[in-house]
C-alpha cells in the first residue's frame, strides 16, 4: 500500500518509507491511499479465527510486500502476545481490557509492532542505524523503551517533562539502560514535543543522525490498533447477537479512535464513536461550534490525555473528507472533569465490583451520557468502551479507600521489580541546549 502526504497527494511512500520517516518532509502526517475492504464472510466468521489470523488479515494490506508474509506473521507473533478480554461491567456495557502489555498500556502493541518493523528493515534491507525520538506524556515512553529494548540497529531517546508523570511511568522510562536513554526536560510536554519537531527539521542533526519518531504520528502505531476493534466485535457478536454497536474511546491524541474509524471503513459494523476526553477538550468543541481551537492544556488525573492538540485529527477529519456532517453521522464527543472521573470509579466499584484506571473510567463516562442522550435506542444496542491502562499505574491518583485493594490487583511484583541504574539527564526545554546534548553524544 502507499501513503500519502496530507498536504499534498502526490507526495507518494511506501510502508517501509513511511514507517522509517515518520512525516513527510513538508512536516505533515501520512495517510493511506486507500482503504482495504476486508470480505464479508470474514467478519461474520470471526469467531472462528485467532488473534494472530485476524491481525495478519487486518494488517497485511496495509504493509503490502514491504515485509513478506511469514516474517509479518512472526512480527504479529511477537507484538500480540497476551489477552485482550472483553468483559461484561452492567447491561449491555462491555470492556475490552488492553492493558495486558508490559507496561499495563494498549501503547504496548503499537510500539512493540514498530520496533519489529525497524528491526527487519535494518537487518534485512540494510537501512542505517535509527535513532528514535519520543516526547511522552507518561504512558508513550515506557511502551516504546519496553518494545525497543535492545532491539538492534535501534536507539531511543525519550524526551519527558520534568512535572507531570508518575513514579512508575518514569522508572519504566529510564531505568532500562542499553540503548534507551532519556531526557528530563525542564518544561511540560508540549516543550517536549517541540524539541522533537525542530530536530526533526535541524539540518545539522539530519547529517549525523537517522531520526525517526515512535509517537503516533509513525503509521506503524496506529496500524496494529486497528486489529482492537476487530477483536471485540469477535467476542460481542456471540453474546449480542444483530445489535448495533457503540464504542467509546478515551481520546489523547485520538490515534486510537482513528484507528478504530478505519476499522469501520474495513467493513466492520461499527454504528457509532465516542470520543470521551478531559476537560482538554478541544474535539467535543470543535464537533459543537465548527470552530478548531486548542486551548494550552491543562493537567488531569487522566495525564496520558493532556493533550489540546491532537496530531491525529487531521487523520480523521480527512477520513470524512473534512465534512462535518458526514463526521457527526459516525462521531459525538463529551468532556468530563476529574471529579466526574473519581465519582464513576467509585459508582462502578461499589455497584459492579470492576475497578476502573482513570482514562478507561473517561470511556464508561462516554457511554453513560450517550445512553442517557438516546435512550430509546439501547434495547438494540450494546455498548464497549475501551479500558486502556491497568488501574495500578495510576494508583496513586485513585480514591483513597480504593488504593490498597487496586494495589492487590497488581500483575505478580509489578512494583517490586530490581530497579536498574538511571540512564538520565536533565536538561532546560532551550532547542540549543538540546541540539548541543545530541551533538556531543555522537563524538
Ligand atoms: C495514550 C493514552 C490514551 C490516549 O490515546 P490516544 O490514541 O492518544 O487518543 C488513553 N489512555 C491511556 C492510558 C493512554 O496511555
Amino acid at each position: 500500500m502507499l501513503f500519502y502526504s496530507l498536504n499534498n497527494k502526490k507526495y507518494i511512500a511506501s510502508f517501509k518509507e513511511a514507517v522509517l520517516q515518520s512525516l513527510a518532509t513538508d512536516g505533515t502526517l501520512f495517510f493511506p491511499e486507500q482503504i482495504p475492504l476486508l470480505n464479508d464472510n470474514f467478519i461474520s466468521n470471526i469467531y472462528q479465527h485467532d488473534i494472530y489470523t485476524i491481525a495478519m488479515k487486518v494488517i497485511k494490506p496495509f504493509v503490502g510486500k514491504d515485509i513478506p508474509d511469514d516474517l509479518l506473521y512472526k512480527m504479529i507473533i511477537n507484538t500480540f502476545h497476551f489477552d485482550i478480554p472483553l468483559k461484561m461491567i452492567n447491561d449491555n456495557i462491555y470492556v475490552l481490557e488492553l492493558f495486558n502489555g508490559p507496561t499495563l498500556a494498549f501503547k504496548d502493541i503499537g510500539a512493540r509492532f514498530m520496533s519489529e518493523c525497524l528491526n527487519y528493515f535494518y537487518k534485512i534491507k540494510k537501512c542505517g542505524f535509527l535513532t528514535v525520538l519520543v516526547a511522552t506524556s507518561g504512558d508513550t515512553g515506557g511502551a516504546v523503551a519496553k518494545g525497543f529494548h535492545k532491539i538492534d540497529g535501534t536507539e531511543v531517546i525519550i524526551l519527558y517533562p520534568s512535572k507531570g508523570i508518575s513514579k512508575l511511568q518514569e522508572q519504566q522510562i529510564n531505568t532500562l539502560g542499553k540503548n534507551i536513554f532519556s531526557v528530563e526536560i525542564q518544561g511540560n510536554f508540549d516543550d517536549c514535543q517541540n524539541l522533537v519537531k525542530k530536530a526533526f527539521l535541524d539540518i545539522d542533526l539530519q547529517k549525523i543522525y537517522n531520526l525517526t519518531s515512535a509517537n503516533s504520528i509513525n503509521i506503524a502505531r496506529w496500524i496494529p490498533q486497528i486489529v482492537y476493534y476487530f477483536l471485540a466485535y469477535k467476542q460481542i457478536i456471540n453474546i449480542e447477537k444483530n445489535k448495533n454497536i457503540i464504542f467509546s474511546v478515551p481520546s489523547g491524541n485520538f490515534g486510537n479512535i482513528f484507528s478504530g474509524m478505519i476499522a469501520e471503513k474495513m467493513g466492520l459494523p461499527i454504528k457509532y464513536f465516542i470520543a470521551s476526553t478531559n476537560i482538554n477538550d478541544t474535539i467535543p468543541r470543535f464537533l459543537k461550534s465548527g470552530t478548531y481551537h486548542p486551548f494550552i492544556s491543562k493537567p488531569t488525573i487522566s495525564n496520558a490525555m493532556d493533550i489540546s492538540d491532537p496530531s491525529n485529527f487531521a487523520r480523521i477529519w480527512n477520513l470524512y473528507s473534512k465534512n462535518m456532517n458526514k463526521l457527526k453521522n459516525k462521531l459525538i464527543a463529551y468532556p468530563f472533569t476529574d471529579k466526574e472521573t473519581l465519582s464513576i470509579i467509585n459508582m462502578v466499584c461499589t455497584k459492579y465490583k470492576y475497578i476502573l484506571d482513570p482514562h478507561g473510567a473517561i470511556g464508561y463516562l462516554g457511554l453513560q451520557q450517550y445512553i442517557k442522550n438516546t435512550q430509546y435506542h439501547t434495547t438494540s444496542e450494546s455498548y464497549i468502551f475501551l479500558e486502556t491502562a491497568h488501574p495500578v499505574k495510576f494508583f496513586d491518583k485513585m480514591p483513597i479507600k480504593l488504593q490498597k485493594q487496586i494495589l492487590g490487583l497488581q500483575p505478580t511484583n509489578f512494583f517490586n521489580k530490581k530497579i536498574g541504574k538511571k540512564n538520565t539527564i536533565s536538561i532546560t526545554k532551550n532547542f540549543n541546549t538540546f541540539k548541543n546534548w545530541l551533538i556531543k553524544r555522537k563524538n
